[in-house]
């Protein structure tokens, strides 16, 4: 059989192929991405399996509309509106995906022809770097500084005739965890709020923040070109596969609309049905407390750990929220070999590789902190500090 272009050329997860050698019991692994199960409110969204079937019976078990369930649509808006005084969202501005990875897929779908320009960071979420490379499109790659991704090369990047949209991760960025300034945000919205293209803000990590102030978006609630993503896996569960679209800009909600029912009819009506009842029964925002609590004390364990441990030529970010610490060797060495060595002495990490769209030989990696205590962190850390 001779398979398409396209998936022949998209990579499989690097970091699922990664976890197969990473996961076993004997591994302090900070290579996941995966949240700590705190996050999920087992009991609570137990009580409303049977609070929502006992007051809505069969209408969480039969086919429904595309764009999602209404109040939880409405829900979603509110929110927002609440979080960022001025973004004016209505129910109608809301999609509910599978997942906010379904939306990077469909808006890809209906946006890009082979060849088309994605502007994206470099380095960049790999998820997003997979859904679009189905498409084949042209990467622009823009360097992320620790103040947000460089307005000169994206300015660069914009003149090129064939691009269609900018992807950011303006908060605690997957995989580095830097967060865009708030004069950064202003340069990039100055830089793009002539040009007719899609720019994404994709937030699933945004209600994690440990340190300092909430930022306003770049783009929402100024140009009818924004897109927000957001998504309910990184503080309610990310099982249920519940993510979600929020746009002024209702011709391409419309065609993403048609993409999805092509895609899978509608996103899992069972489990809006649940979240909706959990979110308006419960403390959501006591939950979320709970969770930024635990992932500001091990971010604090694994930054102090690499104070205490790493080499100088060893520089790392600091993140204000999120999962991840970014860590850059300054020495020129290869971070696949140091993978191989860490793994050697039961330490995992992920190498920067796959998160380039436009380098192979690197010197960075991924640690993700949200998944061991902060006495394994220690030693993880200590064990990682001798193989730097
Ligand atoms: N965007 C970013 C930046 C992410 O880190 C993730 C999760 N790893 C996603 C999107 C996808 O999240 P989900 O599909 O679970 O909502």
């Amino acid at each position: 059989m001779q398979y398409s272009d396209s998936i022949l050329n998209t990579p499989s997860s690097f970091i699922r192929n990664i976890l197969k050698v990473t996961d076993s019991a004997d591994v302090i692994s900070f290579a996941g991405g995966l949240p700590n199960p705190i996050s999920f409110p087992i009991d609570a969204l137990k009580a409303s399996v049977n609070h929502a079937i006992d007051e809505s019976g069969a209408k969480l078990f039969q086919y429904s509309t595309t764009q999602g369930y209404l109040p939880l649509r409405q829900y979603i808006a509110e929110k927002y509106n609440k979080k960022q005084p001025g973004l004016n969202y209505t129910a109608d501005d809301v999609l509910i995906t599978t997942g906010s990875q379904q939306a990077l897929e469909l808006i890809s779908k209906v946006l890009l022809n082979k060849g088309d320009g994605v502007v994206i960071e470099e380095p960049g979420y790999l998820g997003a770097i997979q859904a679009f490379t189905l498409r084949e499109p042209q990467f622009y790659g823009v360097t992320l500084e620790n103040e947000g991704i460089n307005v000169a090369e994206l300015k660069t990047a914009l003149k090129q005739p064939n691009v269609k949209m900018v992807y950011t991760v303006p908060n605690f960025q997957n995989p580095t965890g830097l967060t865009y300034t708030k004069e950064r945000r202003e340069a990039v919205y100055e830089a793009i709020k002539d040009e007719d293209v899609i720019f994404i803000e994709d937030d699933p990590y945004g209600e994690l923040r440990f340190t300092g102030e909430h930022l306003p978006y770049i783009a929402a609630g100024k140009m009818t070109n924004s897109v927000v993503l957001g998504s309910f896996s990184k503080t309610v569960t990310p099982g249920m596969r519940l993510g979600y679209i929020l746009t002024k800009n209702h011709e391409l909600l419309n065609h993403i609309e048609t993409a999805k029912q092509a895609s899978d009819l509608h996103t899992n009506i069972f489990a809006q049905y649940i979240l909706h009842d959990y979110l308006t029964n419960n403390a959501y925002e006591e939950h979320v407390e709970k969770i930024i609590a635990l992932y500001k004390e091990q971010a604090n364990a694994m930054l102090a750990a690499m104070e205490k441990y790493f080499p100088a030529h060893v520089s790392y970010t600091k993140p204000e929220g999120g999962m991840f610490i970014w860590v850059t060797m300054n020495n020129g060495a290869n971070a696949l070999e140091k993978f191989h060595e860490a793994m050697e002495q039961k330490v995992a990490f992920v190498p920067g590789n796959p998160f380039y769209t436009s380098k192979s030989d690197v010197n960075t990696m991924r640690l993700n902190y949200t998944n061991a205590t902060p006495e394994m962190i220690e030693e993880g850390i200590k064990r990682l500090g001798q193989i730097l």
